[in-house]
């Protein structure tokens, strides 16, 4: 039992348990490895437009300082709680010492809907929550991004908050910038191209042609888009399935992606886009298709589920997407199933984060095509070494991923020590 106690954290837990037990971590040493170093919960009082003043709950997970600054997304979501936000703070850091970067993992947000709020009221929420931050936030100490709910305005406000209360333009205070203001180019679809990327080589380890294969997208957020997009339109796959939190459709002649993206930009959501491709959400996953991309919530493949994907690529765009009870079905399914656990999965996103502040910290930009062959060639290292790893330990690639970060963590604590 933990400050941290919730279904999100207990599978984080879980999931560094099995590792800890392959890797052979002694019991006394865990608890510095999972636990997170840092929790901040702030109240993040705004005017509504009514006159009246609501409070809000926010939060920011800094799970390790061993390597560099902390780095993770920011998430506005209606039922944010901490265990979440630790979760993901600890998958941060896996994902990013798995990718080789410089950092511990964090993440943060605060408990609305942005939906619901009006763009002032947004506004004054993202403004007074870095504000509550910025004794805890620095270049150096911690580096905010984009998660669900917030785009580059809400990383743009960030850092007007931030610059204004130091006095200058610091636009390495937070990634995922508008490219007009210190972000840099290849953001916005970095974790899209990314996972498509990476879909790109799993199915070259599957001997499948893109060309004579369907994917299925749970999701239409960012990732989710711009991941269907790429498949759709770059890489000549048929997308079949496309979902949003309002509405989930299937054609087996394929989806006109373009044209939902378009559609989803005017009105928000997917919702009324057809009423005859329209399908059941609850079934949406377990529909035929070569390439299953969750790209939306956590824990929506389960033990239910499972068993009956359908698939035989699971790209997990989304963090944490897959609960240990599923992972052990999946687990039996090796030969017919091959898995892109999430933190090799979306790591294009924060490896470009990575990118974007080595810019802003030289004050010299690259090019776009730079930002993709730098991306490309990390994600294809890393991709390599969890598949050689998972073979060479006989584990599933996502206990070969977790273990490459874990390891590199606890090398870097213990070649620094405990101090004092
Ligand atoms: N929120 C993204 C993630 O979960 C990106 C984090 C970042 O760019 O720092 O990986």
């Amino acid at each position: 039992m933990t400050l941290f106690s919730g279904p999100v954290f207990e599978m984080a837990a879980e999931q560094f348990a099995a590792v800890a037990d392959h890797l052979s971590i002694p019991e006394d040493e865990r608890p510095r490895l999972l636990l997170p170093k840092r929790a901040i919960a702030v109240s993040v009082p705004i005017h509504k437009d009514d006159g009246r003043t609501h409070v809000f709950q926010g939060y920011r997970v800094q799970h390790h300082l061993t390597l560099g600054p902390t780095k993770g997304g920011t998430r506005f979501s209606p039922d944010l709680n901490i265990g979440e936000v630790a979760a993901l703070a600890i998958w941060m850091s896996w994902k990013c010492a798995l990718a080789g970067l410089p950092y511990g993992g964090a993440k943060g947000g605060v408990a609305c809907d942005p939906l619901t709020l009006s763009r002032r009221e947004l506004e004054a929420v993202t403004r007074r929550y870095m504000q509550e931050m910025i004794p805890f936030v620095g270049p150096q100490i911690d580096v905010m991004a984009p998660d669900m709910g917030t785009n580059e305005q809400t990383m743009a406000w960030f850092m007007d908050t931030y610059s204004m209360h130091q006095g200058n333009a610091v636009a390495e205070i937070v990634t995922g910038k508008p490219v007009a203001m210190g972000g840099t180019l290849g953001r916005s679809e970095a974790t899209g191209r990314g996972v498509a990327f990476l879909v790109a080589e799993a199915l070259k380890c599957c001997q499948l042609s893109a060309s004579q294969c369907t994917a299925i997208v749970q999701g239409f957020g960012n990732v989710g888009r711009s991941t269907a997009l790429i498949l759709s339109n770059e890489m000549g796959l048929r997308v079949t399935g496309i979902s949003d939190h309002t509405a989930a459709f299937y054609d087996a002649k394929g989806l006109p992606i373009s044209q939902m993206a378009a559609y989803a930009t005017q009105h928000g959501v997917l919702k009324g886009w057809s009423t005859e491709a329209e399908t059941d959400p609850d079934t949406f996953l377990t529909l035929p298709c070569d390439v299953l991309v969750p790209a939306a919530v956590e824990r929506v493949i389960t033990g239910k589920n499972a068993a009956q994907l359908r698939c035989r690529i699971l790209a997990e765009g989304a963090n944490g997407p897959t609960t240990p009870e599923a992972d052990r079905i999946l687990d039996q399914r090796s030969n017919d199933l091959f898995i892109v656990p999430d933190i090799l999965c979306n790591s294009g996103g924060v490896i470009v984060s990575y990118f974007e502040w080595v810019q802003d910290l030289q004050r010299l930009f690259w090019t776009e095509q730079e930002v993709r062959d730098r991306l490309q060639t990390i994600l294809k290292t890393t991709f390599n070494a969890v598949i050689n790893r998972a073979k060479v330990d006989q584990v599933s690639h996502r206990v070969a991923a977790t273990a490459i970060g874990i390891e590199r963590v606890r090398m870097g604590k213990q070649w620094r020590g405990l101090f004092p």
